[in-house]
């Protein structure tokens, strides 16, 4: 299904690049690395089932796969982990990461009550101030308002509300509530790559934010219509006039980690979102490619233009 997109996989980094490097790791899950600091956006290990979604049966944080990614990974340099927002697929394991490394977990109130339900310790908590520049070595993160793909009851996010005390597992997956949906600006000097983590969008929320690439949810997209589409595509790869789009969190995040379906057709079909998405690209930015990420495969974010495909 993955082929019937038309996207290649982003290509191997060149030889000796000193590029920054993202590695997607599911869903919308992605470490960067500038080989001197790391930077983890989400941290989704665990893999509840399906079956665990649909009995409500209460869920624990996977200690053995979050060791073995953390290892696999080698997250030793980690400085912050960066939830989108706060939903198992996306914030299930931050306090678990925080507590095998002296990362930050930055986020919303509901973000930090996962983290201290998973007692990590306050002074490795940082609740986001927006518009505040966070600094990790040579990365600058800017964290922005966005909002939740409208996917759920009446046009409303799926599992709305916040999360108001520390937040301790077992849990059935409904209790990871939303919190607070993100853009994520994570600028360094060799460029800027926007993850928009959620297929919502607040209007003309980006403007006078430039990205050279943008990680692009297609999470829900499909079932929402074209127009809609269209709108966040302007609104979040035309507005930063991106050069590379990588589409995320198109894979079922049942799944265990490492390995990549596409999600099921009822919450969004991909060759239907690779068709629309490439007639946004001709008609809105035709200098754009769009590439996909391969799992746990090191991704060259400033290293290759547009032309070198
Ligand atoms: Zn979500």
């Amino acid at each position: 299904m993955l082929e019937n997109t038309g996207w290649a996989y982003a290509p191997a980094p060149p030889e000796n690049s000193a590029s920054v490097i993202a590695t997607w790791l599911g869903v919308t899950t992605l470490l960067f690395d500038d080989g001197e600091t790391q930077i983890l956006i989400d941290g989704f290990f665990s893999r509840p089932t399906l079956a665990d979604s649909l009995f409500r049966r209460p869920v624990v944080n996977d200690a053995a796969t979050i060791n073995y990614a953390m290892h696999e990974f080698r997250m030793r340099r980690l400085a912050a982990i960066i939830p989108v927002h706060s939903h198992f697929d996306h914030a299930m394991d931050v306090g678990a990461i925080a507590n095998r490394s002296s990362a930050s977990v930055i986020g919303s109130e509901t973000t930090a009550n996962i983290a201290r339900g998973a007692g990590v310790p306050e002074d490795q908590i940082i609740v986001v101030e927006l518009d505040e520049t966070y600094q990790f070595g040579e990365f600058s993160v800017r964290i922005l308002r966005s909002k939740h793909a409208p996917i759920g009851w009446r046009g409303n996010p799926p599992l709305p509300g916040t999360i108001d005390e520390p937040l301790t597992v077992p849990q059935p997956i409904s209790a990871w509530r939303e919190g607070a949906s993100y853009s994520i600006v994570i600028e360094h000097p060799q460029g800027t790559t926007l993850v928009q983590g959620s297929a919502g969008y607040v209007e003309e929320g980006l403007e006078g934010v430039a990205a050279d690439v943008v990680m692009l949810s297609v999470g829900g997209l499909t079932t929402l219509d074209r127009d809609y589409a269209e709108k966040y595509w302007q609104e979040i790869v035309t507005t930063t006039g991106a050069r590379i789009v990588y589409p995320i969190h198109f894979d079922d995040f049942t799944r265990p980690f490492g390995e990549i379906v596409p999600g099921p057709r009822i919450l969004g079909n991909i060759e239907k979102a690779a068709e629309w998405f490439n007639e946004f690209q001709a008609t809105w930015d035709p200098d754009c490619i769009i590439l996909l990420p391969e799992f746990g495969k090191p991704i060259a974010l400033y290293a290759q233009s547009s032309s070198s495909t």
